[in-house]
């Protein structure tokens, strides 16, 4: 293919690219047996879901429309869902195409939890551990910022009812932003010193995006060892769900191969 002869606008992926983060990604899965998602939210070209699921075990979807998406174009993979609010007219279709829900309040694992379980799902929680390893520009998206409305705290999950703690298959934390592993090994020595007492009864953990791990400096070593403390301490399975670090550098906007959109 000429790259020249395109006309633009259009978005032009280099699968050997695509095919170099992959294989990175798979790298870690091969090495810790962690289960790795596709986050859709960042990168939902469904032209190349055939070559990612080859590599990845499924993908997570913030709504009723990626979860679609993953369950049309990778299917047989396992489909995720977290958003911060279902709504009631999304439920059925939701609890018949995806797997695994995770809620982000109290309230709503309350209204959809029993749901989910009785439709064969897998149900998690979103905490806050209300560690903040992002720099004060980032304060508007950082799920730790003051006020934050993303996840659920210590203190909302203590008085939490017995009944709705039992619901839970796992926990999920995502605190990250293009960051690397020692800022998620700060995150997670706060979440375990946190919620140490409810991990043996969880099946697994879900570390949620925003770890650069397809970038030259990123520490995959680091990150290794704290999936596997999770895995040989609370016999957890652990889930990652990048998006940015499938996606980093395979494309190009317009026709000018410099104009790299990394
Ligand atoms: C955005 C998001 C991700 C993916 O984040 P990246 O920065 O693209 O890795 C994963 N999980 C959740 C819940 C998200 O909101």
């Amino acid at each position: 293919m000429d790259v020249k002869q395109l006309h633009t606008p259009c978005y032009v992926i280099d699968r050997d690219r695509l095919e170099e983060n992959l294989r990175v990604l798979r790298g870690v899965m091969d090495h810790t047996g962690c289960q790795i998602l596709l986050a859709q939210k960042a990168f939902s070209c469904y032209a190349v879901y055939p070559l990612i699921s080859q590599y990845l075990c499924g993908a997570t979807a913030s709504g009723l429309f990626e979860a679609r998406l993953c369950h049309e174009e990778m299917p047989g993979r396992e489909n995720h869902v977290f958003s911060p609010a279902f709504r009631e007219e999304d439920m059925p279709e939701i609890l018949s195409i995806c797997d695994h829900i995770v809620f982000n309040s109290i309230r709503q694992l309350e209204l959809f939890g029993v749901r989910a379980k009785e439709a064969g799902l897998q149900v998690g929680l979103r905490i806050n551990p209300q560690i903040s390893t992002q720099p004060a520009e980032h304060a508007i998206y950082d799920p730790c910022a003051p006020g934050s409305r993303l996840g659920v705290t210590l203190d909302e999950f203590r008085k939490a009812p017995a009944n709705l703690v039992a619901l839970l298959d796992g926990l999920h934390f995502h605190t990250l932003c293009e960051q690397n592993s020692d800022d998620l090994e700060t995150t997670l020595n706060g979440f375990e010193e946190q919620f140490r007492e409810w991990l043996p009864q969880m099946k697994w953990v879900n570390f949620g995006g925003g770890h650069h791990i397809t970038r030259a400096d990123y520490d995959i070593p680091r990150l290794e060892r704290c999936i596997r403390r999770m895995q040989e301490q609370y016999g957890l399975e652990v889930y990652l769900e990048p998006g940015e670090a499938v996606a980093r550098n395979p494309g190009y906007i317009g026709r000018l191969p410099h104009a790299r959109c990394d």
